[in-house]
């Protein structure tokens, strides 16, 4: 292909900037803050949560632009938790902001890790909550494999309240990622793994 042709490709289909959301155009008929809900799939842009549109405020990327003249590209959509969060900050700063508040939840987790497992593998009676061990480990392997697991993840303003703290077995924990346990167990059940949650969960 000769550089003419590929330029009139890719500004043809444009290019997106994150390579994991398609290149959609917005619509005439659409607001930009439903254009980008559509194409964040309803997410919050900062903390990946899943919420109504009208949970959703559309907010400034960055603050040096005059409105007058400030390009579509300078909107993100963001929960209000997220957006009474960044007020004033620029995009790279409130992320880099966000990425401490987590370590330092981490860190709070860390210091007293014994103590913390402890308390919560015993209110779950040593069981992963996702698959209460279906893989078969020995009771002697089962302790070595759980790991600490925040049903709200620190991504999504989960913090290290017990309540909010759950047992799960490593392969789980690094699995579910981001996502709430509600939405992990959906996920579970809609690809068709045998795994639900059970009664070990206390109420
Ligand atoms: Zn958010
Ligand atoms: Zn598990």
């Amino acid at each position: 292909m000769s550089d003419i042709q590929r330029s009139s490709v890719t500004k043809k289909q444009g290019r997106s900037k994150n390579k994991h959301l398609p290149y959609q155009r917005k619509k005439r008929n659409q607001s930009v803050k439903e254009y980008l809900y559509q194409r964040m799939n309803g997410k919050c842009s900062y903390c990946h949560d899943n919420f109504k549109l009208k949970d959703l405020c559309l907010i400034k990327k960055n603050h040096q632009w005059n409105s007058l003249f400030e390009p579509i590209h300078n909107k993100v959509i963001a929960c209000k938790k997220c957006s009474y969060k960044k007020s004033e900050m620029n995009h790279k700063e409130f992320i880099r902001y966000l990425r401490r508040e987590r370590w330092k939840l981490r860190d709070e987790i860390s210091e007293n890790y014994r103590e913390i497992s402890s308390k919560v593998f015993n209110r779950y009676e040593n069981k992963c909550i996702y698959c209460e061990f279906e893989f078969g480990y020995t009771p002697k392997k089962r302790k070595k494999q759980l790991t600490l697991d925040h049903k709200r993840s620190l991504l999504c303003h989960g913090d290290n309240d017990e309540k909010n703290l759950a047992s799960s077995c490593y392969i789980h924990n690094i699995e579910k990622d981001s996502r709430s346990s509600e939405q992990y167990f959906k996920y579970l059940r809609d690809s068709g793994r045998k795994f639900k949650p059970k009664s070990i969960i206390p109420k």
